[in-house]
């Protein structure tokens, strides 16, 4: 029989598929990296694991004990599979700008969400970093795994995420992009596959970060912009620039066109910043050649932004282009 253990154990393993439709006109093959496919819906279900594991060995998390942690939706997903299975209580606090359909999930899953304004400083009493710590002194048995500083998120895409693409592609993959939240993906899965290519012939896998307008990694000041889980307005230790070859900043618009794309031509509905990371692959994608193979992480699933991105009334509201409707029977027939 085949069957997995627990929920848990399907965490992972997630499948590359070629770009065909939206790589018209580029030589290089461009591979994405599904992670929507993890049981969580997300490629935070892998950073839950290792994050919850060494807590109980280091003593930090005990039975009965409270996660309490500040996360745009996916890390609580992760967060949550992993607790639930364990018997721990899970706390999570999330910027305004969150989508209802997104606390919806994670309150499915059994955890309770406090909601906090985005348009404040990280430093005041109501930014959601400030309220997470807050909880965390305050309730007992509270940890916090605070995922912007926690090695083990970035340790465990380089013992996954990484392993898997260069096992993937035989070892020829020679960029990864990715979106850079926290940095953890990029950081672990970018210095797994340097080290892992660092004697091949032809050179080591380039690493390329991919940054909303606006956010610090691509030289902004965090100036608010509306993709979601990726761009900070401070610098991580989950991030190591010296992993990172380049950085490539993509704008809101161009995020949710290529977001749009990837759902009608590619058959994938991913989330925005899947979008985002897309679209810097592409403009990577488009100064190689034949023999390149550009793998992009795409984070998690679209979901989660249907009354968002994917609503024509939502798009036009803050000013971007891009019908996303059908037309009516009148445009039809003329
Ligand atoms: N996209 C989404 C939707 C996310 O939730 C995150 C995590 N914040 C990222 C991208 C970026 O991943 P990382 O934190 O590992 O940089």
């Amino acid at each position: 029989m085949k069957y997995a253990d627990s929920v848990v154990d399907l965490i992972g393993g997630t499948p590359l598929v070629r770009l065909n439709r939206v790589t018209e006109g580029i030589s290089a093959t461009v591979l994405a990296k599904v992670e929507y496919l993890n049981p969580g819906g997300s490629a935070k279900d892998r950073i839950a694991t290792r994050i919850i594991d060494a807590a109980e060995r280091e003593g930090l998390l005990k039975p009965g004990g409270t996660i309490v942690e500040p996360t745009s939706g996916n890390t609580g997903v992760g967060l949550a599979l992993v607790a639930q299975q364990r018997g721990y209580r899970c706390v999570f606090v999330l910027p305004d700008k969150v989508g209802e359909d997104k606390r919806n999930v994670l309150t499915a899953y059994g955890a309770e969400i406090v909601v906090t304004p985005t348009a404040v400083a990280p430093e005041d009493p109501e930014s959601y970093y400030s309220v997470s710590d807050r909880l965390a002194r305050e309730i007992p048995g509270a940890f916090k795994p605070n995922q912007y500083a926690n090695p083990n998120g970035p340790r465990s895409h380089y013992e996954t995420t990484g392993p898997e693409i260069w096992a993937d592609t035989d070892g020829r993959v020679t960029h990864f992009v990715a979106g850079v939240g926290t940095g953890g993906t990029i950081t672990g899965t970018g210095r797994y596959l340097r080290e892992v290519s660092a004697d091949r012939a032809g050179g080591r896998v380039q690493i390329v970060g991919v940054d909303p307008v606006g956010s610090v990694y691509s030289g902004g000041t965090g100036r608010p912009y509306l993709v979601e889980g990726v761009g900070e307005d401070f610098w991580p230790s989950a991030y190591d620039p010296a992993v990172v070859d380049r950085i490539v900043a993509v704008s809101d618009q161009q995020a949710f066109d290529l977001t749009l794309r990837l759902a009608r031509e590619e058959g994938l509905l991913v989330g925005g910043s899947c979008g985002m990371a897309a679209q810097g692959a592409l403009e990577v994608a488009r100064e190689l050649g034949p023999d390149d193979i550009v793998v992009v992480l795409l984070p998690d699933g679209g979901r989660g932004y249907l009354g968002k991105i994917f609503n024509d009334g939502w798009m036009r509201r803050h000013g971007f282009s891009h019908a996303t409707g059908s037309p009516t029977v009148a445009d039809l027939l003329g």
